[in-house]
């Protein structure tokens, strides 16, 4: 399985640890593959900056590299605040070039999850079992 993340462009310098160490653990949102299937990244790039003009065009380049899924990385839901396009996004890429794309990357450190539970930054988000996972891990990923 081939997959792209995109980060949100105010971690620009994140070097990707925490993505990578999902990836291999296959924790939040990769906790959908099977650990039995490798699992590579052919690209990773930010969105651009606000509002996200690079989301119009990296997935091209993600694709040819064989991308089968792109994921928004975890950043974009645990900013402060979330990415409010996150949503939008999702649909544009799966619209535009008919590839899945996954809302999260790594599971949410618990220091976020701590300060966003007293928000209501997550109110009509969909599904985030698989980012919450359990403290055990959010705590892993801190
Ligand atoms: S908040 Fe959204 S649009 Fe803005 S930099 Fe982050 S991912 Fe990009």
């Amino acid at each position: 399985m081939k997959i792209g993340i995109i980060i949100c462009d105010r971690y620009y310098t994140c070097g990707g640890g925490k993505c990578l160490k999902a990836m291999k653990e296959r924790a939040g949102g990769f906790a959908r593959y099977s650990k039995d299937e490798p699992l590579e990244l052919v690209g990773y790039s930010t969105c651009g900056g606000c509002p996200g003009g690079n989301v119009e065009y990296v997935p091209a380049e993600m694709i040819g590299n064989g991308a089968q899924a792109i994921h928004l990385a975890t950043g974009l839901v645990v900013g402060y605040p979330p990415c409010p396009s996150q949503g939008y996004f999702k649909s544009y890429i799966e619209e535009r070039y008919g590839i899945p794309v996954v809302i999260g990357t790594h599971p949410i450190p618990q220091k976020y999850y701590l300060v966003h539970q007293k928000l209501p930054s997550w109110e009509g988000m969909k599904d985030l079992r698989a980012l919450l996972a359990t403290e055990e891990i959010r705590k892993d990923y801190d």
